[in-house]
């Protein structure tokens, strides 16, 4: 590498998602002099439009995939290198890229994501979805099928089950119900009459206070099929590189071949046993399988309840694992338990002048009681934001605080076409049984839910147009004893945004 010529930046930041490029433009604009190269793997950059800050820390914007160009015009003093990093030398403060061009920096921050954790490598039959690229390729895929396996339960395999048309869909979730990753079983089941059909009923309110939700037995079935008249239409061009966002699947058909519009099949409490071809069907000693379904399909998958089906391919969406492979090697990174770079309150990794952001990192600094991280885009945002924040303070020596952002947990999404608001311990994490629930549902509509603990609120989920978030957003951070107002807080007679005024 030493007869490489180099060219050295102030700052270097790798990866063109939504960190990376917030990141790089906090520090563009905090520090205009310096120079900025953007290293990136592929050939668009991530921007963010329409940002609305829509409580004190709630955020919604909109996510484009924008020529690189954009962002140079916007700031004279950045250059974007569009080749990957293929190693980096902490000790002497370089990168070294696919294209074989080394760069030198004086701070770095790592934003290269993450890659969805499949269940096998190189099975040609197992997908995974998360670039357009790959989500493309699912579109095709998806496109000659009659039946596909989904197997996760986070917020991808929910979009991916409630949008697919005209293709038998097998869902299997580890969990006892459908999006353990985002709420409980009590929004699950108040979500999935969405998956039948998308006409919202109309209902009194009623009030609950209890959690009750039957949960399906281990290795229990569920089906349910829907007529949909709604049809996507139209197909955006695609580059390979960051991750999608929640609207992913706008503007792509995701249809298979049948008739039926949709016809999901959930089997709950089970994993994947194993995968096999249609050969290995035959000439395995296994004929004993339980097939769910007779008939001759390209892939079989065993699952842990006992049931094998067969299926088109199968859709692996069980989470993302960081991007950190192509800086590892010679260097002394400390990693977290999921496999992101360690980084403390300063977004500093273990290596000097080496920061991290987004979907590659792990906060391990000590969080507020009220705050945990999700690879999310918001969170990807904050954290691209104030990496560049932490990364002039230091150049210019002046001291920084952890951002408020991270007081506070809280997400908007859309789920099943519902709005979902998600706010600090919303599923009463690390609460044990040191907590209590209100509930409010009126089916088709709304469902809320506060956790308590000591009398305070500290967390809630809201599904549908409550109108409660920014009420419920100041009860949580201002501590607020609650115990007198009991159950009247989620009475729907009463206009709690005035009663708490
Ligand atoms: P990415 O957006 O993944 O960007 C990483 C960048 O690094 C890319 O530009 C890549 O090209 C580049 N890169 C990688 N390796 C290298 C290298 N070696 N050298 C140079 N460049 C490199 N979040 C939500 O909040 N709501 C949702 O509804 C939602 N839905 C999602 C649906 C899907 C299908 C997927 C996949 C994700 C979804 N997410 C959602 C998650 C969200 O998209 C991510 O959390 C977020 O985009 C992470 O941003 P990032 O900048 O850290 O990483």
């Amino acid at each position: 590498m030493a007869d490489k010529k180099e060219k050295r930046f102030r700052f270097v930041i790798v990866g063109g998602g939504i960190a990376g490029v917030t990141c790089v433009e906090q520090l563009s604009s905090q520090i205009p002099s310096a120079d900025v190269a953007l290293i990136t793997a592929g050939p668009h950059i991530k921007a963010v439009t329409n940002y609305k800050q829509v409580s004190k820390t709630l955020e919604e914007f909109d996510v484009e995939e924008r020529p690189s160009s954009v962002l140079e015009e916007k700031f004279p003093n950045l250059t974007v290198i569009h080749s990957a990093v293929k190693s980096l030398h902490t000790q002497s403060h370089s990168v070294e890229t696919a294209d074989g061009r080394v760069f030198g920096y004086e701070k770095l921050c790592i934003c290269s994501g993450g890659r969805p954790k499949l269940l096998t490598q190189d099975n040609p039959y197992v997908l995974g979805i998360r670039d357009t690229d790959s989500a493309q390729e699912f579109q095709k895929r998806l496109s000659k099928a009659k039946r596909i396996v989904v197997v996760g339960n986070g917020g991808i395999a929910l979009e991916l089950v409630y949008e697919v048309e005209g293709c038998e869909v097998i869902w299997a979730v580890k969990d006892k119900a459908i999006g353990n990753t985002f709420f409980d079983a009590g929004a699950a089941q108040f979500l999935i009459p969405a998956l039948v059909a998308d006409k919202p009923e109309s209902a009194a309110p009623c009030k609950r206070t209890r959690y009750t939700t039957e949960e399906p037995a281990p290795g229990a079935s569920q089906t349910f099929t829907a007529d949909r008249n709604s049809r996507r239409h139209g197909s955006g061009p695609t580059e390979a590189g960051s991750a999608l966002g929640p609207d992913w699947h706008e503007g792509i058909v995701l249809r298979g071949t049948e008739q039926v519009s949709r016809r999901v099949l959930l089997e709950y409490q089970c994993e994947v046993e194993k995968i096999f071809t249609s050969e290995e069907l035959l000439n395995s000693p296994q004929q004993t399988l339980r097939l769910e379904n007779v008939g001759s399909w390209p892939v079989y998958i065993q699952l842990t309840n006992g049931k094998t089906f067969g299926c088109d391919f199968v859709v692996s969406a069980t989470g993302v694992v960081p991007n950190t492979e192509p800086f590892l090697s010679g260097n002394n990174f400390a990693l977290a338990d999921d496999g992101g770079l360690h980084i403390d309150d300063h977004m500093m990794t273990s290596e000097p002048d080496v920061y991290a952001a987004g979907d590659v990192c792990t906060a391990c600094w000590e969080h507020s009681p009220l705050w945990q991280q999700m690879r999310l885009w918001t969170q990807a945002r904050q954290m691209g934001w104030y990496a560049g924040r932490c990364m002039a303070a230091h150049v210019l020596s002046e001291p920084i605080e952890l951002d408020f952002c991270f007081e506070l947990f809280s997400h908007i999404t859309k789920f099943f076409n519902y709005k979902v608001v998600l706010l600090g311990k919303f599923n009463g994490q690390g609460l044990g049984p040191d907590h209590e629930l209100l509930l409010r549902c009126t089916k088709g509509q709304e469902y809320v839910k506060v956790v308590l603990s000591g009398g305070r609120m500290v967390g809630a989920v809201l599904i549908g147009e409550t109108d409660l978030e920014e009420t419920f957003e100041n009860l949580i951070l201002n501590k607020m004893d609650l115990t007198p107002y009991g159950e009247e807080l989620l009475n729907p007679d009463i206009d709690i945004e005035d009663y708490f005024d």
